[in-house]
């Protein structure tokens, strides 16, 4: 199955739409991310921190589907900051996999960029550790401040995101340093019973959640809904039948 995509600067593919599974911790993982798998989703989001690794792992596994058709990305928790390769080699051994697809710094290590960290991470996808590498809550300033010590910018910054938070300058700014913005929270950063979204979301006969996820695509933002519930883990793959016109995206936009 294709599925939309964004090239990311190393040469991958991303696909943009995702499956979160924060809050789903440990066993709680596994049923959810089979159902994703089996509904068509090629694409996991985990974290160290989320403690699922292993199940997330075993739902992958056990899915049958292979591993190259899966984009799998974890994250290094900011206090693990200075044992980054042990960190991710105990990912993957969590994960059963030997590499990752896309390993991100989760936040600013105490608030703060960190280039000796980001050396490590250049460090681990020259190893093949993982395939891409990026950064999670970092501001554009942080992010410059990764290039300028560095030389090599992050593939990805995972941010919060949401139309209430759309920020057109933000995005241009990621996009001039060739960074790919991945939104998170698409759904409890918004206001389901907006007007805007309830009015769109009749005119395509679908939900105002599958508006916020086709508003998302329409604008190559990656967008990670996290659901255990079997009918909305359908749903928000299910956004691809119907388009959003640029009116409408403008609305959105606006909220
Ligand atoms: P989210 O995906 O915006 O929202 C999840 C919540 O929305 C859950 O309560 C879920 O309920 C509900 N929901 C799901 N589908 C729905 C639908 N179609 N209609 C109505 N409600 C729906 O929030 P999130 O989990 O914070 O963000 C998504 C993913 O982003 C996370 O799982 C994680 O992978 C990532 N993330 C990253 C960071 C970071 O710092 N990098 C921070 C936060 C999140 P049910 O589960 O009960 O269905």
């Amino acid at each position: 199955m294709t599925q939309p995509t964004v090239s990311l600067a190393g040469g991958g593919q991303m696909p943009l739409l995702g499956f979160g599974t924060w809050q789903l911790p440990g066993s709680q993982a596994y049923d959810p991310v089979r159902m994703a798998l089996d509904t068509g989703y090629r694409h996991l989001d985990t974290a160290t921190m989320y403690r699922n690794e292993t199940e997330v792992g075993r739902a992958l596994l056990d899915s049958g589907v292979p591993r190259d058709q899966v984009f799998v990305t974890t994250k290094l928790p900011a206090e693990r900051a200075g044992r980054e390769r042990e960190t991710i080699e105990a990912s993957l051994r969590a994960l059963g996999i030997d590499q990752l697809d896309l390993w991100l710094v989760h936040w600013p290590p105490n608030g703060a960029a960190r280039p000796e960290t980001w050396r490590e991470f250049v460090a681990a996808r020259e190893a093949g550790l993982t395939r891409a590498i990026g950064v999670s809550n970092y501001s554009i300033g942080q992010i410059d401040e990764l290039i300028d010590a560095t030389g090599v910018a992050p593939e990805v910054n995972q941010i919060p995101y949401s139309p209430a938070l759309h920020d057109a300058k933000l995005l241009a700014e990621h996009r001039e340093r060739g960074v790919v913005v991945e939104g998170y929270s698409p759904f409890r950063r918004s206001n389901l019973r907006e007007p805007v979204f309830a009015e769109v979301a009749k005119a395509h006969g679908v939900t105002p959640a599958q508006v916020i996820l086709r508003w998302h695509l329409q604008h190559e933002i990656v967008v990670i809904p996290k659901s255990a519930t079997p009918d909305r883990i359908k749903a928000n793959f299910d956004v691809s039948g119907f388009e959003l016109t640029p009116d409408e995206m403008a609305r959105i936009d606006a909220v």
